[in-house]
């Protein structure tokens, strides 16, 4: 059998692109879907964690194939779901925008590249995505929509109330897939167990995406993990892969690798990919959080486990040579440990970008099943944009009735977001594919998800991501 396309993956940049693809191609046509993994209802997993402490998931050692890397650094892990829906399973939700202003760090700020993408151009695809993905959100934002959110946003709590008065678009209700009121989904129950989401308020593949599996033209392998493109004459005719146990070669005249920034690389450079910049530039944003104590305010009200984004610190007069920040307010079950001020405290994610470092990097060696990922650690850009908010941290909360503000200084060990291997470029010199994600060289070959991205920006990636993936297809079929 030939197929006309193998899809690698069935998580958000497999899923968007697949999807895109099955409306826009024929009905003879015939898709091969490998995914490494098994499908593992959400019903079971909420039945495993219940006999779990504290419901807690192993997310990368969830696979009946092991450990899924080597890693070099034991102090930095990357955290995913190695199975059907990817980390869709496990995600927070959160899904805020890039700004426009993200996609020319390099014109606008002097540091990181350009994307060969405008905000213009992904604009659609992101009204498109959040439609899909049944997207709460706010109706001012502090980037340029041109469809609402379609489901009303989450209640802030009482401190993102005086902000967002004082902030307006700056500051507001968070973007998210975790739904505000019943309609496509359930309404989050604001337990902040989100990566179980026990009533199923949040987009999944599962709960989402799952009917393009069943469409007719689609075949789909469980236990297939993708070990090489099949390259000859410079374009690949197939991939290679281990299917329940056995090396088997499936033939197809497109790939769409959408196996996240560790894999994608990885089977690049199995497949003889000796692009320079194949496997470097791994990246993450780095979180740090704060704590505010507040004098006679009690912090109540929210409606789900991160009510607000603030953008004051996003694109800061000094991004040219200290990371922007995006804060999270965090309304999850904590309280403050004094009789009487149990919630007159606020709870604050500094999310720092990193600008991406060609020595951080996904490395092949004998094992082809395991990539080695080799991570040094985020730059000192990173540590100067911590700084920086630190000096304004103060003036920038001054309405609320702070007694007193606690900054840790240990950074989160990680945001499980993992970027920046396969970068986008305008030529084979300076990237590994191009603002159509197809990889410069072998120009049959998709390479999406946030491998992709050339710069990381402070907000979530998933969103960027998956309207990415709706765009490369349209772009192509
Ligand atoms: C706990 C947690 C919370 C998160 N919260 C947020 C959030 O709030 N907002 C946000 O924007 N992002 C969040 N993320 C990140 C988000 O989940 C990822 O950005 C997103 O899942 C990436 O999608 P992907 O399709 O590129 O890859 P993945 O979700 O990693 O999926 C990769 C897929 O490929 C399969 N695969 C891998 N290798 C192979 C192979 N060799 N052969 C065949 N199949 C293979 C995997 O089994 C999987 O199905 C979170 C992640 C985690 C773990």
């Amino acid at each position: 059998m030939n197929y006309d396309l193998i899809v690698v993956g069935t998580s958000f940049a497999s899923s968007f692109f697949l999807k895109k693809y099955l409306e826009k191609s024929s009905e003879g046509a015939k898709v091969l879907v490998l995914e490494r993994g098994a499908l593992e209802p959400q019903q079971t997993r909420i039945e495993k964690a219940r006999s779990t402490p504290y419901g807690q998931v192993n997310y990368v050692t969830n696979t009946s194939t092991g450990p899924t890397y080597i890693n070099t650094n034991p102090d930095k892990p990357w955290i995913f779901d190695p199975s059907f829906g990817g980390s869709s399973n496990c995600w927070t939700g959160c899904t805020p925008r890039f700004m426009p202003v993200d996609f020319k760090l390099k014109t606008s700020c002097g540091v990181g590249m350009d994307w060969p993408i405008s905000y213009d151009e992904l604009e659609p695809y992101y009204c498109e995505t959040e439609n899909i993905m049944s997207i709460s959100g706010p109706e001012q934002t502090p980037y340029p929509m041109s469809r609402p959110y379609p489901l009303p946003a989450h209640q802030l709590n009482a401190v993102d109330r005086i902000l967002h008065d004082q902030y307006k678009e700056q500051y507001i209700s968070q973007p998210t897939a975790r739904a505000s009121q019943k309609g496509k989904r359930m309404a989050c129950c604001g337990s902040s167990i989100c990566h179980l989401c026990p009533v199923g308020a949040k987009f999944t593949i599962e709960n989402g995406l799952m009917s393009i599996y069943s469409d007719p033209r689609v075949t789909l392998h469980y236990n297939a993990q993708v070990i090489s493109l099949d390259i000859q004459g410079g374009s690949a005719k197939g991939v290679v892969a281990i299917s329940n146990g056995a090396s088997k070669i499936f033939k197809g005249d497109a790939i769409a690798l959408g196996s996240n920034a560790i894999f994608n690389a990885h089977i690049l450079l199995n497949s003889g990919d000796s692009n320079q910049h194949t496997g470097h530039n791994l990246s993450e944003q780095v979180g740090y959080y704060g704590y505010a104590h507040l004098n006679g305010l009690d912090n109540v009200g929210g409606s789900t486990i991160i009510t607000a984004n603030g953008f004051m610190l996003y694109d800061h007069d000094k991004r040219n040579e200290a990371a922007g920040c995006l804060i999270e307010s965090h309304n999850d079950l904590f309280v403050r440990a004094e009789p009487g001020k149990w919630r007159k405290i606020a709870k604050f994610k500094f999310v720092f970008e990193d600008i991406p470092q060609y020595h951080n990097s996904i490395v092949r060696k004998a094992n082809e099943q395991l990539p080695v990922i080799e991570y040094k650690g985020h730059s000192d850009y990173v540590k100067k944009g911590y700084n920086y908010m630190k000096t304004k941290i103060s003036s920038l909360l001054s309405k609320l009735p702070i007694e007193d503000i606690f900054i840790d200084e240990n950074a989160q060990a990680s945001e499980s977001h993992i970027l920046g291997t396969t970068r986008m470029s305008k030529d084979a010199e300076t990237g590994v594919i191009d603002k159509h994600l197809i990889h410069h060289n072998y120009r049959n070959v998709f390479v999406l998800g946030g491998s992709t991205f050339p710069t990381i920006s402070p907000a979530n990636p998933t969103l960027t991501l998956s309207a990415l993936s709706l765009w490369a297809a349209d772009s192509n079929f």
